[in-house]
């Protein structure tokens, strides 16, 4: 595997993909993403979930005072904006209204081990997202693809094109990389035989590759 291809496995290796290599098909790597069994979207294993009543953690902060919800980035003295309850008002609550851990049993635990939330990041009442997001269902398996690099120069469509035919087949994944002026452009293409996308390199730079890293894992039905 070359070096360029190498950075974008590693930007893949990140989030925690499943990712190997074949020595007879240097060109590409091979990823596995987890997908429920059931309804085929992309199973989210790094989430959590609230061990009482299952809804995953959203990474917000609930006001105990005024309810207001507020990200738990940029927030760490917990005070409240909304209605300017003090420091500690905020807790890392289940959004369930219907939890169990949002009734009375937080007031108990709260009386005994300063409870701040089932998703406070020492609490021992959240665990590994073992639902599927979008359906519920428990089962999950891995479905796999290979990723493409596209990285010339100078784009030209027809040699894209060419590239494309030569190599990849239905279901692979093609990033496509651009060096424009000291300005990595990026885009990507499934493979699906039937259309034609437009490769328009409108993601630029590291961030924008994380997103295409964060769309590929979120699409729907196109591995079956
Ligand atoms: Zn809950
Ligand atoms: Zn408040
Ligand atoms: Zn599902």
């Amino acid at each position: 595997m070359n070096s360029k291809l190498k950075s974008i496995a590693f930007a893949l290796k990140a989030r925690d993909i499943e990712l190997f290599t074949d020595s007879e098909q240097p060109n590409c790597f091979l990823i596995y993403r987890p997908v429920c069994s059931d309804c085929n979207t992309y199973f989210h294993t790094s989430l959590l979930e609230c061990f009482f009543c299952g809804e995953i953690n959203y990474y917000l902060l609930t006001c105990d005072a005024c309810g207001d919800l507020s990200s738990i980035t940029g927030n760490k003295k917990r005070k409240c904006n909304a209605c300017n309850a003090p420091n500690g008002s905020k807790k890392y609550r289940c959004k369930n209204p219907d939890c169990f851990s949002n009734g009375n049993f937080s007031n108990t635990l709260n009386q005994i081990t300063d409870f701040k939330g089932v998703f406070e990041r020492t609490s021992q009442w959240n665990l590994s997202c073992v639902h599927c997001v979008n359906c519920g269902s428990a089962k999950h398996e891995y479905k796999g693809f290979r990723v493409f690099l596209y990285d010339e120069k100078n784009f030209d469509n027809s040699k894209y094109q060419t590239y494309k035919n030569e190599n990849c087949e239905k279901g692979d994944l093609i990033i496509l990389k651009l060096d424009k002026n000291n300005q990595i452009e990026y885009d990507y293409e499934i493979i699906d035989n039937e259309t034609n996308r437009q490769v328009n390199f409108d993601k630029i730079g590291k961030k924008d590759l994380e997103k295409i890293v964060e769309e590929i894992l979120n699409l729907p039905t196109i591995f079956n």
